[in-house]
């Protein structure tokens, strides 16, 4: 199994990357991953909470306390030790601890510049992404046999953005387009799909239980109307 590198889970953990769906994928399924991720959240979090301290060089002994609770590392070993937690020690430490550590410090030393700088407002954590609807895409008879897709409404703060990944499909004529439809007779395009993966906003005014079918067409260049369905499936 290939796990999420830590630079990635940092910039995840952070807010400055978003996830991905093999991210997400594997997030789920990776406890030691999906772990550390909390963990990172956690020191992102004090970092934002210590941005006023101008000097912060290391964390301070209870950041490696609140480390250490997250990755059960303290104390008395837990009743079942999950399996691929890195470091066995109790109270130093371990090497992809220690990264964790200075990403923590980055973020308290970059926070305290902003501060004095410009006296900004705490701001408020990163908030988390919440999937609210999901659909397996399946291939229509225009579609290769290979032709596969998923698709994912997620929920971040007050954004909804429909993410969808595509596979098996040949490089389009045109292009591939994303439509949200009511099964009927509309029809609502959300974006254009690149390179088999893509996030498209919905707009606030659409209501997904009045388009609860995902569809994916071929379109020719400049072409308006709804070209020919790829892939569909349903929004649950
Ligand atoms: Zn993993």
């Amino acid at each position: 199994m290939r796990h999420v590198d830590l630079e990635r889970l940092t910039l995840i953990a952070i807010g400055d990357l978003t996830e991905t769906f093999e991210d997400t994928d594997h997030l789920r399924e990776c406890a030691a991953c999906a772990q550390e991720l909390r963990a990172l959240r956690d020191v992102a979090a004090l970092g934002r909470e210590t941005r006023h301290e101008r000097h912060l060089q290391s964390p301070s002994e209870s950041v490696w306390e609140r480390i250490a609770a997250e990755t059960g590392q303290d104390g008395e070993p837990a009743a079942t030790p999950p399996p691929v937690v890195p470091s066995p020690t109790r109270r130093r430490p371990g090497p992809r601890l220690l990264a964790v550590a200075a990403a923590a410090a980055v973020l308290g030393a970059g926070g305290a510049v902003a501060v004095n700088l410009a006296a900004m407002p705490r701001p408020l954590p990163e908030p988390a992404e919440q999937v609210i609807a999901r659909a397996d895409l399946d291939r229509l008879p225009s579609a290769p046999q290979s032709a596969d897709g998923e698709a994912r409404v997620v929920r971040t703060g007050d954004r909804v953005v429909l993410r969808l990944r595509m596979d098996g499909m040949p490089a389009p004529e045109g292009l591939y387009q994303i439509w949200l439809y009511d099964g009927a007779d509309t029809m609502i395009p959300l974006g254009v799909l690149t390179g088999g993966q893509a996030d498209v906003a919905v707009p606030d005014s659409i209501d997904l239980a009045d388009y609860p079918i995902v569809d994916v067409s071929a379109q020719r260049l400049g072409q308006q109307e709804h070209g020919v369905s790829m892939l569909q499936g349903n929004l649950t």
